[in-house]
């Protein structure tokens, strides 16, 4: 042990005058610095959109864990005792907020206070939506109002807002400055992924435009309130949903006045969703002339991951289309 030895009698230091520590401190920092450059942070989230884009963000560094697969719906999950644990240890836990993932606040708040969060409902450049009553909606443009994070109460805010590719890119950056900042070591990895990023996302959005281009005046009902930051975003015309409440089953009152607000609007399209059963849809389009087809706001079927997101907002796209848009006219 000569050069700790040497370093300490050019150096002398108050703390460690002695200098049989030097070899400990070297080998600490020593220590400290690879841990820090071989261990990428934990990063846990909670549904599968989001997760896309967060693995988007982490490519090439570590893959995050995803809580909510997507062909389960986030509004009744239960956590696993697995799950859990596995927030216990999180580095980062990114989530959209309690209208989403309700299953987490609990969990959250007994977390090690170095467990860090992005709250997605909580960005302030977050364009939020507020969710429509009733289920059997105004006609657009009546009462849509769109504000930003800090001017809305909990509760008030629709939690669906990575359906719109604009919020998607507030996500990106939020995602990459906070992992830059607790993993500085990738940080440079993690700046080049979001850049790459954020340029798909604007290119996807001046694809989806494109795309749904001349069925935005088409009335059609979805199967519960989780479209409206693509409908604001491309102008569509949905009249209303089937659920107001996508856990509970709508009665027959609801169902007959829906049947009436679907004849009166000449609606063209019923949309159910893999995460729940379509059979309330062929009820309420049995006798009319108006097609069915899904949609699908989570993700079923799509293999988790960085292009999970671009395949669910396509495939979003591609179904309004297949059914809103005449025969013939299928493509844009
Ligand atoms: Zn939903």
């Amino acid at each position: 042990m000569k050069a700790p030895a040497v370093i300490c009698k050019a150096k002398p230091h108050k703390l460690f005058a002695n200098c049989s520590m030097w070899p400990v401190v070297l080998v600490l920092l020593f220590l400290g610095l690879s841990a820090q450059a071989a261990e990428p942070p934990q990063v846990v989230v909670g549904i599968a959109p989001i997760h896309s884009l967060v693995a988007g963000v982490m490519a090439g560094v570590a893959e995050p864990q995803l809580l909510v697969r997507g062909n389960v719906s986030p509004h009744a999950y239960m956590l696993k005792p697995s799950q859990v644990r596995r927030l216990h240890r999180a580095d980062l836990v990114v989530w959209v907020g309690e209208s989403v993932e309700s299953f987490l606040p609990r969990v959250l708040r007994n977390l090690s206070p170095t467990t860090q969060q992005i709250k997605l409902m909580d960005l302030p450049a977050m364009v939020l939506l507020s969710p429509r009553e009733g289920g059997l909606w105004r006609e657009q443009g009546e009462g849509d109002h769109e504000h930003h994070a800090e001017h809305h109460e909990h509760g008030s805010v629709d939690g669906h807002l990575w359906l719109d590719p604009q919020n998607a890119r507030v996500i990106v950056a939020a995602v990459a400055a906070r992992l830059s900042a607790i993993d500085a070591a990738h940080a440079d990895q993690y700046q080049r992924n979001s850049h790459a990023l954020l340029n798909r996302l604007e290119v996807l959005d001046a694809q989806l435009k494109r795309r749904l281009d001349g069925v935005q005046r088409v009335p059609y009902l979805v199967f519960h309130d989780a479209y409206h930051y693509l409908e604001a975003r491309y102008g569509l015309n949905a009249i209303g949903s089937i659920t107001v409440n996508p856990g509970r089953k709508p009665g027959a009152r609801r169902i007959s006045d829906i049947r009436q607000k679907v004849a009166a609007s000449g609606a063209r399209c019923i949309f159910s969703e893999p995460q729940f059963s379509a059979s309330v849809t062929a009820v309420i389009s049995d006798g009319f002339n108006v097609k069915t087809a899904v949609l699908d706001p989570m993700g079923a079927g799509l293999a988790s991951g960085p292009e999970l997101y671009f395949e669910l907002m396509r495939n979003l796209a591609a179904s309004l289309v297949g059914c809103l848009g005449h025969e013939g006219d299928s493509g844009h």
